[in-house]
C-alpha cells in the first residue's frame, strides 16, 4: 500500500503502518493534553494504542497463517486507523477454506482476551474508571480486553470486506453458487453500510467512514466475482493479441513515440533480443520524454514489473492476477515462446461482446 511506513518482514510477511495511523496518535496526544491530563497519562494512552496496534497485527497474522496453511501467500499486512488489512495473493475459493481463513483473525483476539482474563481486576471502581481514551495502570488490561472483544464483534459484522461478510459468503456457498452467495452477502453488507452512515450522521462521524468503506468493499467484491464468473470457460488464448509492436531496450524513446502515433496500441512490450524484459505504457512514454528527452534508451525508462501469463491459463485467473499486481498489460507465453500480449481493455471489450451475444 502506498504512503506506508515499513516495519520490516515478520515470518516472511511485509508489515507496514499507513501514515494516517500517525494522525490517530497525534489525535490521542492532543485529546489527552487538551483535557488537562498529565504527560504520564498521555504516554499511557499512546502506549495503549500501540498495544492495540500489535493486537491488530496479530489478528491479520491469524488470517495470513491460516491462508498459508492452504498454500496462499500474503503480500503484506498494513495497519490503518480503522483496522488492519492482510493482502492475500488470492482469496480462497473453497467455502471451507474461506471460512477458516476469515475466522482465524477474530479467533486471535478471542485468544488474547482469554490470556488477559485471569489478570483482570474487575471492580465497580475499575469499570467506572473505564473512560476511553483515558487509560491508567488500573484499567489498562480491562480496556485491552474490551478492545479485543470489540475487534471480534466489529469484524464479525456480516458485511464485506469485513471478516463477517466472508464468513457469511462461505456459509452460503456451501449451499449455493458462489456468485449468488456473493451477491446476497454483498447486498446485506451494503444494507448495513447504509445503516452505519445514518448512524454516523446521527452522532458518530467515525461510522460514516466505516459505512463508506464497507459499501465500496461490498461493491468491489461483487464485481470481482461477477467478472470472474463471466470469464469462466475462456482461456487467455481466446483474447490475446497476436499482432503487436515491440521495442528493443537499446532503442531510443523516440521509437516508442513513433509507434504510439502510428498505431492504436497504448502499451508496448520491451524485448532484450527474443526475451520480454519490460513494458511501456503511453503515460510512461510521455513521462520519460519530459524527464529525459527523445534520446533516452527504452531499457532505462521501461517498467520492469512484468507478469508473464500463459496462453492456456483460465481467463478469469489471468484477469484477477492483473488486478492484484495492478498491471494493465502482460506478455503471453506458450511454453518458452512469446505468442502474444493481453491488456485489461481487451478483456473488458471481450466481456462486452460476450454480454451482447449472450443476450441476443
Ligand atoms: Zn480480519
Amino acid at each position: 500500500m502506498k504512503y506506508s511506513l515499513s516495519l520490516g518482514k515478520i515470518m516472511g510477511i511485509h508489515v507496514q503502518i499507513h501514515w494516517t495511523f500517525l494522525i490517530l496518535i497525534g489525535w490521542i496526544i492532543y485529546k489527552n493534553l487538551s483535557a488537562g491530563r498529565t504527560t504520564e497519562e498521555t504516554i499511557f494512552a499512546v502506549l495503549f494504542i500501540l498495544i492495540i496496534f500489535v493486537c491488530v497485527i496479530l489478528h491479520e497474522f491469524g488470517h495470513a497463517l491460516a491462508a498459508r496453511h492452504y498454500g496462499i501467500e500474503t503480500r503484506g499486512i498494513t495497519v490503518l486507523p480503522i483496522g488492519g488489512v492482510a493482502e492475500l495473493t488470492e482469496i480462497p475459493e473453497k467455502p471451507r477454506e474461506e471460512l477458516i481463513v476469515a475466522l482465524a483473525g477474530p479467533a486471535v483476539n478471542v485468544i488474547i482476551s482469554f490470556i488477559i482474563y485471569p489478570f483482570l481486576n474487575i471492580t465497580k471502581e475499575t469499570i467506572a474508571a473505564m473512560q476511553w481514551p483515558s487509560v491508567d495502570a488500573n484499567t489498562f488490561l480491562l480496556n485491552l480486553m474490551a478492545v479485543n472483544l470489540w475487534l471480534v464483534l466489529f469484524n464479525m459484522i456480516p458485511a464485506f470486506p469485513m471478516d463477517g461478510g466472508r464468513v457469511l459468503r462461505a456459509l452460503l456457498s456451501f449451499r449455493m453458487d458462489r456468485v449468488v452467495a456473493t451477491r446476497i452477502a454483498a447486498g446485506i453488507g451494503q444494507f448495513l453500510a447504509i445503516g452505519f452512515v445514518i448512524l454516523g450522521f446521527l452522532g458518530n462521524p467515525f461510522m460514516i467512514f466505516i459505512g463508506l468503506f464497507v459499501f465500496l468493499g461490498a461493491q468491489n467484491e461483487s464485481e470481482v466475482v461477477k467478472t470472474k464468473s463471466a470469464l469462466q470457460g475462456y482461456r487467455v488464448a481466446d483474447v490475446l493479441m497476436r499482432d503487436f509492436s515491440v521495442l528493443q531496450t537499446h532503442q531510443p524513446i523516440q521509437a516508442a513515440v513513433g509507434l504510439l502515433l502510428n498505431g492504436q496500441s497504448r502499451n508496448f512490450l520491451v524485448m532484450e533480443g527474443e526475451q520480454p524484459v519490460g513494458t511501456l505504457s503511453r503515460d510512461e512514454i510521455v513521462k520519460a520524454l519530459s524527464q529525459y528527452g527523445i534520446d533516452v534508451p527504452v531499457g532505462q525508462v521501461m517498467n520492469t514489473n512484468v507478469t508473464f501469463l500463459h496462453a492456456e491459463m483460465p481467463l478469469g485467473e489471468a484477469w484477477q492476477k492483473m488486478q492484484q499486481y495492478e498491471i494493465e498489460f502482460a506478455p503471453v507465453m506458450h511454453g518458452y515462446h512469446l505468442v502474444g500480449v493481453i491488456d485489461v481493455e481487451n478483456i473488458a471489450e471481450f466481456m462486452m461482446v460476450q454480454n451482447v451475444t449472450k443476450s441476443s
